[in-house]
């Protein structure tokens, strides 16, 4: 099963002779041919290109220098990020047909690497959901269980990896949107600390929180996606100027010692049970492996979620100001005048979720109400950044839950915006602290994956790494594919 590589084994398999890149875009366009009718995990595919990209690989002469890192290596882009030339929607109607005229820094960095992109993949629009469901043109489905949502918002990325349709993914994570959806389709998935890679043409949602990071198969692959995606970026302001790290070096160090804080808050209510005996169980593993746990308090957690909410609904109405019919993407017809034409096409234009954030991010910036909603969030957010910092003054690492329930079933929480909203409980908290973490496969809950979170100090994504991978490398469910 080529298509259920990962970019680590293929690379060394293209560096052999064993097998040239061609035949390995080749078995993930045929695997998309075989399953993406069942899961719907693609918005475009650029079948072609990858191919000829690939063949233009294979016919670089042999001496011709060596072949660059991730050579050839089938991977997907969340439709939030921008491609020259391929369409990218953000899965809403506003942005149907809009064709980008320039690369996200990502991708730019990735093609370089040698990566083939294969397609552009379903979310959440404008990455507002849990389940992909929001997506204004098309549902995924989750490949454990078809019945089921994928996750989200970056559910086509977390999908597409975990069915084989593409070696690894990228994803964009505001809350939860990337660790969520890998945790519900059983792979890895990782948020990287705020600034450490580019958001240049990632199309905003909320800029004080939005990061980019790796859906991959192992934490391998995510050590290796991270290396080529990271580092200082003059497009955009916020890109942290670091010195670059290879983060596959130390990733062998284990775990032996390492200060692991079990926060009481991420066990409690609305957590279900198969979840939390799976989570406990990583947690012995850890400890077998020689981490010292220890049970802490974030007393602010509780608070985290209407924050987050107020936060991000606010910079959301701001990004999203600039969809109005004029510069470019969908115009409505049969208007009367400007403000007329203003109403139709945002109306028609965003679906009921984009407008709920709208309509509450307004009125959270709103003279009258900023102080009471707006600026009191932003109170709360330095409380919890605070809980995090006294916790890892004693600590290296948090361990949690990455969602607090296996994959729903498709349309069960679509009435709920607030089960919805719930579903990142764990996650959110991560993203207001501007730390990086990592969901890890531990184990399964009515045969569905559950992810494990590990949540490390700013900029320590190496220690997270390391510690990811001694976990996974003593289990077997980052080997378990799904029968789609
Ligand atoms: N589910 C959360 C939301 O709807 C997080 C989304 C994300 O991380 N992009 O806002």
């Amino acid at each position: 099963m080529l298509h259920y590589k990962t970019a680590h084994e293929l690379t060394a398999m293209l560096n052999n002779r064993e097998i040239s890149a061609e035949e390995m875009v080749a078995s993930v366009i045929g695997r998309i041919d075989d399953v993406e009718d069942k899961i719907g995990a693609y918005i475009t595919l650029s079948a072609d290109r990858a191919l000829e990209k690939a063949r233009r690989i294979d016919s670089t002469p042999s001496g011709g220098g060596e072949l660059p890192a991730l050579a050839g290596i089938p991977m997907a882009l969340k439709d939030n990020m921008c491609t020259e030339n391929i369409r990218t929607t953000c899965a809403s109607k506003i942005l149907h047909s809009f064709v980008p005229p320039y690369n996200a820094t990502v991708y730019n960095r990735l093609e370089r690497a040698g990566c083939v992109l294969v397609g552009k993949t379903n979310m959440d629009e404008f990455a507002m959901g849990s389940s992909t469901e929001n997506s204004g043109l098309k549902p995924t489905f989750n490949p454990w269980d078809t019945q089921r949502v994928p996750g989200g918002s970056s559910g086509g990325s977390a999908a597409a990896v975990a069915s084989g349709m593409s070696v690894f993914a990228l994803g964009s994570d505001t809350g939860g949107s990337i660790r969520q959806p890998a945790a519900l389709c059983g792979v890895v998935g990782m948020k990287p600390t705020y600034g450490r890679v580019s958001r240049y043409g990632l199309v905003a949602f909320a800029s004080s929180l939005d990061q980019i990071g790796p859906l991959t198969r192992d934490v391998e692959d995510c050590a290796l996606v991270l290396n080529h995606i990271c580092g200082y970026d003059r497009y955009d302001s916020t890109s942290v100027d670091k010195p670059a790290e290879d983060f596959t070096s130390g990733l062998r160090g284990g775990v032996r010692g390492l200060r692991v804080a079990v926060p009481s808050q991420y066990f409690g209510q609305g957590i279900e049970p198969g979840v939390r005996e799976r989570v406990t169980g990583a947690i012995e593993t850890l400890e077998g492996l020689g981490a010292v746990c220890s049970e802490v308090s974030l007393p602010h957690t509780e608070h985290a979620l209407s924050a987050y909410y107020i936060i991000s609904s606010a910079e959301a109405s701001s990004n999203l100001a600039r969809y109005d019919g004029i510069r470019y993407g969908y115009r409505a017809e049969g208007y009367s005048d400007l403000m007329d034409m203003f109403v139709k096409t945002r109306s028609q234009g965003f679906g009921a979720e984009v407008k709920r954030r709208i309509m509450l991010g307004t009125y959270a910036l709103s003279s009258g109400y900023y102080d009471a909603y707006y600026k009191k969030a932003q109170k709360v957010r330095t409380l919890i950044k605070a809980d995090f910092d006294r916790v890892f003054e004693e600590h290296d690492l948090i361990v949690s839950p990455t969602s607090p329930t296996v994959a729903f079933k498709v349309g069960e929480k679509l009435q709920d915006p607030l089960q919805m909203y719930l579903s990142d409980v764990f996650t959110i908290p991560v993203n207001i602290a501007g730390l990086p973490a990592i969901s890890v496969p531990c184990g399964f809950s009515e045969g569905l994956p559950v992810g494990l979170q590990l949540i490390g100090k700013p900029f320590a994504e190496a220690a997270l790494l390391q510690a990811a991978f001694a976990y996974e490398q003593s289990t077997e469910f980052h080997k378990m594919y799904p029968q789609v």
